[in-house]
């Protein structure tokens, strides 16, 4: 009898915490290493948003509360959604969870059957293939072009559909590529998944961070079959800069939240309490953070996009949303660094943070082999500094 189950032996860590892990483990050496690692915003979580947890902890708001989260943030989600989508919803649509990873897993759990197919898009966040295989059903993979904005065509998601389709996961605006959907776009997805007759996961946790006027859109707005159709998956983490608060939440048909709610009754129960509290706060509290945060973003985006396309051979796509850049460095496959050939994204990643001392995230963990995701949810310093080293580093390959 083997100790570990199936389900654990083929399961890997999370490559972007791994990656972090190991920059994390050789700063601790006294490496300066310039990280452009991490899935989080480098701000530190606003102040009225802290005052409104520390509130709670002072008011005794220590214990258990009902397991998809208290009224009051149901409720805060419901005005948040209902002002920037017009989106109307009821607090049985609604569950609040320890995040959005934990709102996406309890989704997979209670939708998908063994063959159940689920289509990705390629680029996709690492954690969508494994959390669809952990419940059983078959991630099917769909390449979009970087002369698509990478996104998917109608006829790129006309080819993947079948039968076994039970739902399509739409991350717009996108980790890792930056890109999202217009309303265009997403008018004939829609279509296609009327006809199909299948869910729409729509991840829009990075809504709100969107540059030079891009107007987004959720999915569920644009009619009320596709609303019918549609998850919502979201959170506070990106926008609010409350990556350790661990709030994320889901809105959708009522049977499916119900059976999401079963799931995390019989698993985590309530999302932290004080955290909860703290999250009306960073939804229908002042939003002039966010405002700001946005716009560092964009400052840092416009230079790193410029001095990527810089670099000899390096192409980058610039990003509408989020904060990732993902640059095609493929042109230095083939190369090497003291008689060892660079083969691919991970090996580059490697050379990047022995050589250079510098964390990116290799394409492949994102199904795009020839690309390396940069966050830039970093101080313009270190970006400053971990371009100059990128560059340096890819002097000496030959
Ligand atoms: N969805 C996407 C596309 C993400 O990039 C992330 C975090 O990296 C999440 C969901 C989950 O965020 P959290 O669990 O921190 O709320």
């Amino acid at each position: 009898m083997s100790i570990l189950s199936n389900r654990a032996k083929n399961l890997k860590p999370s490559p972007t915490l791994a990656i972090n892990a190991k920059a994390k483990s050789m700063q601790s050496q006294g490496i300066k290493v310039i990280s452009f690692g991490a899935g989080e915003p480098d701000f530190d979580t606003p102040q009225n948003i802290k005052q409104a947890a520390v509130k709670a902890i002072e008011e005794g708001f220590t214990k258990y509360t009902a397991v998809g989260g208290i009224d009051e943030l149901k409720d805060a989600i419901i005005k948040k959604f209902q002002r920037d989508s017009g989106l109307s919803y009821k607090r049985s649509e609604i569950i609040v969870s320890c995040g959005g990873k934990h709102s996406f897993y309890n989704l997979a759990q209670a939708i998908f059957d063994q063959g159940d197919e689920v289509i990705i898009p390629a680029p996709y966040w690492v954690s969508y293939p494994p959390m669809v295989s952990l419940a059983g059903a078959v991630p099917i993979l769909s390449e979009t072009k970087e002369k698509h904005g990478f996104k998917m065509t109608p006829e790129d998601l006309k080819r993947a559909v079948t039968p076994k389709t039970k739902a399509l996961i739409l991350n717009s605006p996108s980790n890792p590529t930056g890109s999202a959907y217009t309303k265009k776009e997403l008018e004939k997805i829609a279509e296609i998944a009327i006809l199909g007759n299948f869910f729409v996961i729509s991840d829009e946790i990075y809504e709100k961070i969107v540059y030079d006027g891009f107007e987004f859109v959720s999915i569920a707005s644009l009619n009320d079959e596709i609303r019918k159709r549609t998850i919502i998956v979201h959170g506070v983490a990106k926008t609010y800069a409350m990556t350790g608060w661990r709030i994320g939440y889901a809105a959708g048909p009522e049977e499916i939240i119900s059976a999401m709610s079963n799931i995390q009754s019989q698993s985590t129960s309530n999302p932290t309490s004080i955290a909860q509290k703290a999250s009306v706060e960073a939804l229908i509290g002042p939003q002039n953070e966010v405002v700001k945060m946005v716009k560092a973003f964009a400052q840092r985006r416009n230079y790193i996009v410029d001095r990527l396309n810089k670099i000899p051979g390096v192409s980058c796509y610039k990003p509408v949303g989020a904060f990732y850049a993902f640059p095609n460095f493929s042109p230095y496959y083939g190369k090497s660094y003291q008689g060892k050939k660079i083969s691919n994204s991970t090996e580059l990643a490697d050379f990047f943070l022995d050589v250079a001392r510098v964390a990116v995230v290799p394409g492949v963990e994102f199904g795009a082999d020839p690309f390396e995701r940069l966050s830039y949810a970093t101080s313009m310093e270190d970006i400053r500094e971990g371009l100059d080293r990128i560059e340096e580093a890819l002097k000496k390959l030959t």
